[in-house]
């Protein structure tokens, strides 16, 4: 019998990719490298290529594949990008973007998820990726401004001060409405005068809640 070194599920996972119009070639492969089965509950690891979002710890959700691999390709990313991720979660998106750019700082709101992503990411081997636990709607000074910021939990509106964190000419993705319900991808360049909004697509996301979590 033939054996073959990528299990059939991750050759429709592509496949699903393209067919849904992801065409960049740099994304395609980063979610071909990143071992979504590793970021998944243990007893989703047989779901783990299947295009679909899936509980994680703390009643949060590792992101749907599609929209991990729309959003990522809407970042232009390249090597010297410093990019800012809210919402660890798994760390499974964190982990694909470390691949076409230079570091991610990702910041998580629950101690537990963020320990965990931590620990899985290191165990893989991303080494340009810092997690933090801390507040996406507070992101501290020190970390400095942005080539690329990502949000991956549901805000109602882009707060003014995270707008103030991205470098001229870099591009900030978020899903932006009510928490329960749906949302619009929301696309910001900001330019040498101000800032440029493009609505994507409509996406369905766990609510971003200020503050740490009190809860672990
Ligand atoms: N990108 C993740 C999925 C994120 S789910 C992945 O690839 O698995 C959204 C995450 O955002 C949740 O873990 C939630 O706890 C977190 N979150 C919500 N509000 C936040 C905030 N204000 N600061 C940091 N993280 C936040």
């Amino acid at each position: 019998m033939a054996s073959t070194s990528e299990p059939p599920e991750k050759m429709m996972f592509q496949l699903a990719l393209r067919r849904r119009g992801i065409s960049d070639q740099s994304v395609l492969r980063a979610m071909e490298e990143v071992p979504r089965e590793r970021f998944v509950a243990a007893n989703d690891r047989d779901h783990a290529y299947r295009d679909s979002a899936l509980g994680i710890a703390c009643g949060q959700t590792i992101s749907q594949p599609f929209v991990v691999a729309y959003m990522t390709e809407q970042l232009q990313l390249n090597r010297e990008h410093r990019v800012l991720e809210i919402g660890t979660g798994s760390g499974y998106h964190a982990a694909v973007l470390s691949r076409l750019c230079k570091h991610v700082l990702t910041i998580e709101r629950y101690r537990t998820l963020a320990d965990t992503a931590r620990q899985r990411l290191e165990k893989l081997g991303y080494y340009n990726i810092e997690v933090m636990l801390g507040d996406g709607f507070d992101v501290p000074a020190g970390a400095g401004d942005f080539d690329r910021i990502i949000v991956t939990a549901a805000m109602e509106q882009i707060p003014e001060k995270l707008l103030q964190r991205l470098e001229v000419g870099g591009i900030l993705i978020a899903p932006v409405g009510p928490h329960h319900g749906t949302q619009t991808l929301v696309r910001v360049i900001r330019t040498e005068t101000g800032f440029e909004r493009k609505e994507l697509v409509d996406v369905r996301f766990v609510p971003a809640l200020p503050g740490v979590a009190r809860e672990l």
